[in-house]
């Protein structure tokens, strides 16, 4: 029988577990890559609030230093323009007081109407005497009003910011103007304040520049004086506004900047985190909820393969009983079962009814098959299988071989019915005369066998001539006796063949028939 099953179809218990892990999987990356999108949003905004507050904090700082030096500033020009006379040692004097007590300014200087540096504190500059006759000094004195200059190359060839403001004497008469410089690239009071915290630990840093894009403050000293405008924010920043926006920055880093204008000067502040540091922090989220996930997602996964195992397994049982049943094996059928699945259930059970019906079915006709019809007796096939079975086991028994003498006659004479009945009458004798434990058999026709466990020939040899007597006495057509011839062998003292065994048996009986018929022959 070809097997049913074959290896390349799926197994219903594979497909089972295949569709619930596919489900649980997809399930769990739904939830992370939701999760993930969602994290990833709220992570960006709330970095691009802090870092607008943070940026609007620091312009408030720089706005109120500005305001703070404007005032150190106001306040000498006031003081100065209280005096009679004004010499430049007093000058000198209020200048040196101003720059060693602030520390607003790298450098203070009185430069006067001709634009004649006439006092410089610190003195070690050196430039007292210069006349300053071009460029953005010049400028500032002669607008002869408070200002603050974009950065430039100063006189003393520095990258300064310059903060001015006009001195007048007591008569109101130009007197030139009190500068106050900011050395850019060396300590000031811009990197003092705005230095510290500049860079967080998460890489957040933030800069400054002025209203032409210049960078005035960088955590990176390089930086300062570098034209920033092709910078996004920086030219927003210079058109006045404020915001949030992704950049990239000038190193090509993707950065989540804010932006806002310092008002009074018109100063930038940017304060920006790298991307690079969101997506870690998202990252470490997603490893954290993936930790959370994962256990109670495993066991949901190994809860639904073992129920799919399970719904499965009475169909997987059906199917195997079923090939065993179709490939001719003797099939082991269970007793009742019950699945708590409706369809298996209902499966199990129209199986269960078909498969004993079958086995029923095959029961009565290996019976049938094994016994004659017409006196239910064991047939000759019944007989073979027991002698084998007794001759494996070296069970010693005595073989009796029975014939009808004459029965063809009695056919002829009287008919086949009456040569039938006849048959069913020897049957029941034989039954009347032998033990429990003897077994007898219609060998074909109207011979008869009778197997004697345990018993000798010569044991055997009485109970034959009881049939064989009983037969004589008791079976008759018409008051005519019929008689029977028997023939006996011996398993295994005459021989261990059975072949050889039914060879002595039927010689045996020959014997008797030779003799005269209605007698019984012991094989020698
Ligand atoms: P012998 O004494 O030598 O045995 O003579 P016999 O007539 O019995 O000879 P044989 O054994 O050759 O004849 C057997 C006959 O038995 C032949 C057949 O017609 C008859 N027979 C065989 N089976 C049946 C059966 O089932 N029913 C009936 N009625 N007759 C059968
Ligand atoms: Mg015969
Ligand atoms: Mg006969």
């Amino acid at each position: 029988m070809k097997q049913l099953f074959t290896n390349h179809k799926v197994s219903l218990a594979t497909l089972f577990t295949g569709l619930v892990s596919i489900s649980v999987i997809l399930m769990v990356l739904i939830i992370m890559i939701s999760s993930y999108q969602s994290e990833k949003e709220t992570l960006t905004e709330t970095y691009l609030s802090a870092n607008y507050s943070k940026s609007s904090k620091i312009s408030q700082s720089v706005d109120s230093l500005f305001g703070s030096m404007r005032l150190s500033l106001e306040g000498t020009a006031a003081f100065l323009q209280e005096k009679d006379v004004l010499s430049d040692e007093e000058i000198q004097k209020q200048l040196e007081l101003l720059q060693s007590s602030s520390r607003y300014f790298n450098s203070l200087s009185w430069i006067d109407e001709t634009g004649c540096v006439r006092s410089i504190a610190p003195s070690k500059i050196g430039l007292r005497g210069q006349v300053i006759t071009t460029g953005e000094t010049k400028k500032v004195l002669d607008a002869k009003k408070p200002a603050l200059t974009e950065p430039y190359i100063g006189p003393s060839g520095r990258l300064i910011v310059l903060m001015s403001q006009p001195l007048y004497d007591k008569k109101g008469q130009y007197k030139g103007m009190i500068g106050g410089s900011i050395y850019l690239h060396e300590e000031n009071v811009l990197n003092e304040i705005l230095g510290n915290g500049a860079v967080d630990e998460n890489g957040s840093y933030y800069y400054v520049v002025g209203p032409d894009g210049t960078v005035l403050f960088h955590p990176l000293q390089q930086r300062i004086g570098l034209d920033h405008t092709s910078n996004p924010v920086v030219h927003k920043v210079m058109q006045g506004q404020s915001g949030t926006e992704r950049i990239t920055n000038l190193a090509g880093v993707p950065m989540l900047a804010a932006y806002n204008v310092v008002p009074d000067i018109g100063w930038g502040v940017i304060q920006q985190t790298p991307v690079s540091y969101v997506q870690d922090v998202l990252l470490n989220h997603m490893k954290e909820l993936a930790v959370r996930v994962l256990p109670p997602f495993l066991l949901l996964l190994t809860l639904a393969i073992m129920i799919a195992r399970k719904l499965a397994a009475p169909f997987i049982y059906l199917a195997g009983l079923m090939n065993q049943l179709a490939s001719g094996k003797p099939a082991e059928v269970p007793k009742e079962q019950s699945h708590w699945n409706r369809e298996a259930d209902f499966l199990t059970k129209s199986v269960m009814i078909a498969v004993k019906a079958v086995q029923e079915n095959n029961q009565q006709l290996t019976r049938a098959a094994r016994t004659d019809p017409l006196t239910g007796i064991p047939n000759r096939r019944e007989l073979n299988e027991v002698m084998e079975s007794w001759a494996a086991q070296r069970r010693p028994f005595s073989l009796v071989v029975i014939d009808v003498d004459y029965f063809k006659q009695i056919n002829d004479t009287y008919g086949h019915h009456i040569g039938d009945e006849t048959l069913k009458k020897l049957v029941a004798t034989i039954r009347s005369v032998v033990r429990k434990t003897d077994l007898y058999f219609r060998y074909g026709g109207e011979e008869f066998v009778i197997l004697f466990p345990h018993t000798t020939a010569l044991e055997v040899y009485s109970i034959a001539e009881k049939i064989r007597i009983a037969v004589e006495n008791q079976i008759k057509i018409k008051e005519r006796s019929v008689t029977i011839s028997l023939g006996i062998s011996e398993f295994p003292r005459q021989t261990s063949s059975l072949p050889e065994l039914f060879q002595f048996a039927d010689s045996a009986l020959y014997q008797s028939k030779a003799e005269g018929r209605n007698r019984t022959t012991i094989s020698y």
